[in-house]
């Protein structure tokens, strides 16, 4: 008999490896949660410790873990917190994807491959892992 598996908190911020399974909008939030936090606001990076929480507490399968970190940051049952989360983490993060891009374009920085557009890993990549150009002989544009 198996149990029945609990959807994990984090589960729907899985990144494609594929290119037939690149999405740009999920390759954009998880781009901008990795290379452009110094854009957030201070609320949104308590979130975003909050998610990192309680999907820790998932695999440390201890219950009580999440709630102790959280009681100690002084970040448990914050209505502002419980609010933003409401439609799960995946929704939160395209949130604040969505207000980087509208308020602090100039802050951000976003890779795209010269030959196919799509997002790459880094800020600083110049060779695609989706289509496999490489434009290291191009003058990158933090450099200009
Ligand atoms: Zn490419």
């Amino acid at each position: 008999m198996f149990m029945e598996r609990k959807q994990p908190f984090l589960e729907s911020l899985a990144y494609p490896s594929k290119k037939e399974d690149y999405n740009d909008e999920e390759v954009m939030i998880r781009y901008v949660w990795e290379y452009c936090t110094h854009a957030m606001t201070d609320f949104e990076m308590q979130v975003n410790f909050c998610i990192h929480i309680r999907a820790k507490a998932e695999i440390n399968e201890n219950p009580n873990f999440a709630e102790k970190i959280l009681e100690w940051k002084g970040l448990l049952r914050n209505a502002y917190i419980e609010e933003a989360l409401k439609n799960g983490p995946k929704r939160f993060r395209q949130r604040v994807k969505d207000r980087l891009l509208r308020e602090c374009p100039d802050q951000i920085f976003i890779n795209r491959c010269p030959s196919c557009g799509r997002i790459v890993r880094t800020p600083k990549a110049r060779l695609c892992l989706w289509c496999g150009y490489a434009w290291h002989h191009l003058v990158h544009p933090s450099e200009e």
